[in-house]
């Protein structure tokens, strides 16, 4: 014969405590028809909950602010700030490099059939918003047309705050190093595992980002990073070790609170489209 399971008993026990414990309210409520139940708008008896300000279910919390999500998934909500919707780059500048380093341009990448390519050669893309701890939204796709290899395969990448780069790389058929491929905190973690689509094909990273803070010239705090590619989760609030490095080990400077997105200038004509952002905020602030 078999044991019989010792939780059951258990369970029910507790089932029952928890049925006794209901305050007389709920009782009464659940005596009347249900179109007549109401609940408490809050409670100013309950007890307090641990390091926070508020009583369990207080009636004087603040209600989180009402926003109106995209119609569909990754859509912008009504919070966000749209860098890019398929039209125009009136939200960027351009950043020169090479014989145009340290000035700025007018955005020169090519906007065509609702998504943005990289122009070779023109330099980065800088969003003309700032932004510190962020929830992003971004699209992008390697080119079609496969040409090199390795790092030079649909190379580009998110820069967040310029300085901390997702890796945007076509990983298809496509062996680099584990700390370069797509979705790769670059340079320091690889992606937890590799959901990217074949080139040509629309990817989708959604970004949690908290901002390191810096009291003078000295780290308090890294920032973090949450990554799901393509609706998988490719990082779990990992902390980035400093600024993106090719064959170093990345350090942090101080800088400030906010700072500008950018997208990566590596001379391969990666398309981005459905830019949106989130500045995010912490519980009970308006
Ligand atoms: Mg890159």
């Amino acid at each position: 014969m078999m044991a019989r399971p010792l939780w059951r008993p258990l369970a029910v026990a507790l089932a029952l405590v928890a049925v006794a414990a209901l305050p007389a309210v709920s009782a009464q409520q659940r005596s009347k028809s249900k179109k007549e139940r109401t609940s408490p708008l809050g409670y100013e008896d309950t007890p307090y909950l641990p390091d926070q300000p508020w009583r369990v279910h207080d009636l004087k919390r603040p209600r989180p602010p009402l926003i109106r999500p995209g119609v569909r998934p990754g859509e912008p909500p009504s919070d966000a700030v749209v860098l890019f919707d398929g039209k125009d780059l009136s939200g960027w500048y351009q950043r020169g490099k090479g014989p145009e380093r340290g000035k700025t341009f007018e955005a020169r990448w090519k906007v065509r059939d609702g998504y943005v390519e990289v122009v070779g050669g023109t330099g980065d893309l800088v969003s003309k918003d700032k932004f510190g701890d962020a929830q992003y939204h971004i699209e992008w796709a390697a080119p079609p047309r496969i040409e090199g290899s390795g790092q030079w395969r649909g190379n580009s990448g998110i820069l967040i705050m310029e300085r901390y780069e997702i890796q945007v790389l076509d990983n298809w058929e496509n062996p680099t190093y584990a700390d370069g491929m797509a979705g790769a905190i670059y340079g320091q973690f690889p992606p937890l595992v590799n959901p990217a689509r074949r080139p040509g094909q629309w990817q989708v990273f959604d970004i949690v980002f908290e901002a390191p803070r810096f009291e003078g010239d000295k780290l308090i705090k890294p920032a973090y990073v949450t990554l799901f590619l393509n609706g998988v989760l490719v990082h779990h609030r990992q902390a980035i070790i400093g600024r993106m490095a090719h064959r170093r080990v990345g350090t942090y400077a101080p800088h400030g609170a906010e700072e500008s997105l950018a997208l990566q200038d590596h001379d391969t004509a990666v398309r981005y489209r459905n830019i949106w952002v989130r500045r995010l905020k912490g519980y009970d602030q308006q």
